[in-house]
């Protein structure tokens, strides 16, 4: 039975082409017999005009659209809740089966709009001041629940409409989970971002944030040449250890060691990592912290993004204050940095990533009054949310 006959089977799985890379589509169009163009007609429907019905796809022979439906599908992942803050932040609960919800939130600022987009399911690495962390870690994504983020969201601005506003300039890999963990999914699904035959954001506009898989990280410049942001949090190891539990694997300097080795790989002069840097009261918020912090990034061609803990219920740590906020940001400007603060964004909705979905699951057990919480959510939410609050 050829590979064709097998998917086409009764009962056989179809193949969802909303994932796929155009390699890996004209590797699938060729073992269906068809001339690898189809691939580019296929990305064109699904990710420039959104379109998941292959009867609608009219460029396409009737036969070729029949054979489609016999064997794959378009298939996104589902909207369990949409979430619109009165700043224009929209954020998206998604299904992902067994149960698990992600988190995609959508951004705005002035002629801007950036999507942050989840590559696992939970995060293995268990930082400190991070509520995904806190849910423990279930799967990665695949590449079709990845851009299946950006393909919901864009929907729900009516970007794929003739003339439809195009919301989404920015990607930020920068979600739930480590992407570097989930290299081959990420790669895929960022490369639909930037493929002129789908979204065709510019490389400069996707990027792909880390906690430091420096492994991961030293291979990435062999595949890509996105945005580098560098989730560093701490000015020096000791603090890092406790914030960023990987650290004490791959320690700061290695880290950006390689993320140094990614940017010089890059083919345009001028490339900047962004470092971001979140502070929590009392921890890493002083002056001293700010003084260490630029002595380490000197010779680093950085821009820096001071980002104001977000307190959750699992965590002790505390919003560090506005004076030291501003101190902060000042010691590194009068360094001769460009650092800026992100501004807290969706409060009236939970936005911080993970806050939301930690309510609906609680993969590690770790609190009963999150249990609590997530039952209370649910209740009130929806009776049709199949979620499992604990395994
Ligand atoms: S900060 Fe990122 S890497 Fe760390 S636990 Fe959260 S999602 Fe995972």
């Amino acid at each position: 039975m050829s590979e064709l006959d097998s998917a086409a089977s009764v009962g056989a799985q179809k193949t969802n082409l909303l994932g796929l890379s155009q390699e890996k589509l004209e590797a699938f169009f060729t073992a269906l017999g068809e001339k690898r163009f189809r691939a580019a007609q296929i990305m064109k429907w699904i990710h420039q005009l959104g379109v998941s019905d292959f009867a609608e796809m009219t460029n396409i022979s009737k036969a070729l659209r029949e054979k489609l439906g016999d064997v794959a599908e378009v298939k996104a992942p589902e909207v369990v809740q949409q979430l619109d803050s009165v700043d224009g932040t929209r954020k998206f609960l998604i299904k992902v089966g067994g149960g698990n919800v992600i988190e995609t939130v959508y951004i705005p600022e002035g002629d801007r709009g950036t999507l942050c987009v989840s590559s696992q399911v939970g995060c293995s690495l268990d930082c400190s001041f991070c509520a995904t962390g806190k849910q423990g870690f279930n799967r990665d994504l695949r590449s079709d629940e990845i851009i299946g983020q950006v393909w919901l969201a864009a929907k729900s601005f009516g970007q794929f409409a003739p003339d439809g506003p195009r919301k989404i300039t920015n990607v930020v890999m920068m979600g739930m989970g480590e992407p570097l963990l989930n290299f081959d999914n990420v790669v895929d699904a960022m490369n639909l971002m930037m493929h002129d035959n789908c979204y065709g954001i510019s490389k400069r506009r996707v990027t792909l944030s880390t906690s430091g898989v420096v492994p991961a990280l030293d291979k990435l410049s062999e595949v890509t040449d996105v945005s580098l942001a560098i989730s560093l949090h701490a000015p020096n190891d000791e603090i890092r250890d406790e914030l960023v539990p990987l650290n004490r694997k791959y320690p700061i300097a290695r880290l950006l060691e390689s993320a140094q080795n990614y940017i010089s790989a890059m083919p345009d002069a001028h490339r900047k990592i962004t470092i971001e840097y979140t502070l929590i009261d009392q921890l890493n918020d002083r002056p001293e912290h700010a003084e260490q912090l630029a002595a380490l990034l000197q010779d680093v061609p950085v821009k820096i993004n001071l980002i104001p803990f977000n307190p959750f219920s699992l965590s002790n740590y505390k919003r560090v204050s506005n004076n030291a906020l501003r101190r902060f940001q000042q010691i590194l400007i009068d360094r001769g940095f460009t650092a800026t603060i992100r501004t807290t964004r969706g409060e009236d909705i939970d936005a911080a990533c993970g806050q939301l979905a930690g309510q609906v699951k609680d993969r590690t057990r770790r609190s009963e009054r999150y249990k609590i919480d997530a039952a209370a959510f649910v209740k009130s939410n929806s009776d049709e949310i199949p979620v499992r609050l604990i395994n």
